[in-house]
């Protein structure tokens, strides 16, 4: 019987201000041991963010660094800023079995799925309009105008990219929606990785 540990990803996208964050908080305490990866930008800091909590904010001269050092799983320019995924914590956090969460974009989830698929289950998460998302974000007092239309404008050309997810959820009633995305984390842990069954493959081949 094979019995490494091994752990599993989930990738969340979609437009920023669809409500991933708050969708994730709603679930954490009913999936499991997992990881939230915590990416690294060039952006500057929002109001209310907290640098090692939302994002390791670092210089563009310190992205580069990271770049040419081969320190990302992934990375991509997104609304004008380097935004990455470090690979050490990812793959401590696989070895140790647990649901590893991305929030990243469109090009991160190709990313990971051609380097990491068989492991891989990947979401999108859509408001149910253009007209609500604009409202949410402004509702959220993180943006300026200017930010928000560059936006709502991004989401536009995200949402031409579902069909590349597992699943879509609409997050219009957010309980509903929270409810949905537990369950797919929860079969998220189901995927089994090549290595494991090329080797049961394998054991019913040495019999
Ligand atoms: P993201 O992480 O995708 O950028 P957030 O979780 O920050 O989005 O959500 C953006 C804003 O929309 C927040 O102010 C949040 O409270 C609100 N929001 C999220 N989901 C819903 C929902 N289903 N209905 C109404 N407002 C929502
Ligand atoms: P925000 O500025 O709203 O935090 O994020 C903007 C966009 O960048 C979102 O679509 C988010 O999913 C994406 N993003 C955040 N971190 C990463 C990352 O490490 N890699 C990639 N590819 N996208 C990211």
């Amino acid at each position: 019987m094979i019995i490494e540990k091994n752990g599993v990803v989930l990738v969340l996208s979609g437009p920023s201000g669809a409500g991933k964050s708050s969708l994730i908080n709603k679930i954490v305490n009913d999936i499991g041991e997992y990881y939230f990866s915590i990416s690294t930008t060039t952006r500057p800091m929002r109001n209310g963010e907290e640098e090692g909590v939302h994002y390791h904010f670092v210089t563009l001269e310190e992205f580069k660094k990271d770049i040419a050092e081969d320190n990302f799983l992934e990375y991509a320019f997104v609304h004008g800023n380097y935004y990455g995924t470090s690979l050490k914590p990812v793959k401590k956090a696989l070895s140790e079995g647990k649901l590893v969460i991305f929030d990243i974009d469109v090009q991160g989830n190709t990313a990971v799925n051609n380097r990491l698929g068989d492991i891989t289950t990947s979401v999108f998460i859509s408001p149910p309009s253009l007209s609500e998302l604009e409202r949410r974000l402004k509702g959220r007092l993180t943006d300026s105008d200017e930010v928000i239309e560059a936006r709502v404008k991004m989401a536009k050309r995200e949402i031409q990219r579902i069909s590349e997810y597992d699943y879509l959820i609409i997050n219009d009633k957010i309980e509903t929606a929270a409810d949905v995305l537990k369950q797919i984390a929860i079969t998220a842990r189901l995927k089994i990785p090549n290595d494991r069954i090329n080797a049961f493959v394998q054991e019913w081949e040495d019999i």
